[in-house]
């Protein structure tokens, strides 16, 4: 329809009505993709509840929430110094990246307090993307430029999807089931963390247990949460697909809002 009122209204020739034409088509998608759900719903404030009091500071200033983190894991980790108290021998990884967890790494992170779907996703890149209940950065598919996860990077994270950088310790895929996992999602509903366009990211599952089945391709939807008390919002979801042999990425997708630096 839109391409018929400009034809009537236009006094162009017939190749610059063609290019008008396509690219209002694409316009109208994204628009529609944008107004298919509420947008600039408030992220439930009880969902930060969640959060590792011990290494994240949540400030809430109106419109905006700050989430200050120094990276350091409430949980155990062969990546900790042999003398600190959260040491444990590997329990899953076969190799370990240099490096042990420490130090002070200061990373803050603004969001909107009711962020919205952008007109187009955004690729994630290098570095943090995310800020998960523990503190520690979520990172997303890929160790370096141009290099995705593989066997020989996956056999050096520990139970809980995590290795040591050069900018500290990390996580890039889903937590292994093993008893010496108390903390961290697997196969399950919990909170993940947050993303650096400031929408949520949960376990694979919904709140009842069952697998969603409605994601978009960044495994986001509008739906209920334990923290929403009812009101359904955009969130993401881990995608509940096998990455690389048993592995499962916690974000190896496209981010749906409007990205913000974690610095
Ligand atoms: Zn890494
Ligand atoms: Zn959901």
């Amino acid at each position: 329809m839109k391409c018929l009122k400009f034809m009537f209204f236009s006094l162009l020739g017939t190749i610059a009505f063609t290019i008008s034409c396509s690219n209002d088509s694409e316009n109208t998608e994204n628009t529609d993709d944008t107004d298919g759900g509420s947008d600039g719903v408030n992220t439930p404030l009880s969902a930060f509840d969640e959060f590792n009091l011990d290494a994240v500071t949540i400030s809430f200033d109106g419109d905006e929430i700050t989430i200050d983190t120094n990276g350091l894991p409430n949980h155990t980790s062969p990546y900790w110094e042999e003398t600190h108290p959260l040491y444990i021998e590997p329990v899953v990884a076969v190799a370990q990246t240099p490096g042990r967890i420490g130090g002070d790494r200061s990373l803050t992170l603004t969001v909107s307090a009711a962020p919205e779907i952008a007109a187009s996703s955004t690729a994630t890149g290098l570095g943090p993307i995310g800020i998960s209940v523990t503190g520690v950065p979520i990172f997303n598919d890929t160790e370096g430029p141009n290099r995705p996860l593989e066997e020989e990077i996956a056999e050096t994270f520990d139970y809980a999807g995590a290795h040591n950088g050069p900018s500290g310790y990390h996580y890039h895929v889903e937590s292994a089931d093993v008893p010496e996992n108390t903390v961290l999602s697997f196969d399950d509903e919990k909170l993940v963390g947050i993303m650096a366009d400031g929408f949520l990211l949960y376990g694979r599952r919904e709140m009842d247990g069952s697998y969603p089945t409605d994601l978009d391709e960044s495994g986001g939807h509008y739906g209920v949460t334990q923290h929403s008390n009812g009101e359904e919002f955009y969130h993401y979801h881990i995608v509940n697909e096998f990455y690389l042999g048993n592995i499962i990425a916690l974000f190896a997708v496209d981010l749906q809002g409007t990205p913000n630096s974690i610095l």
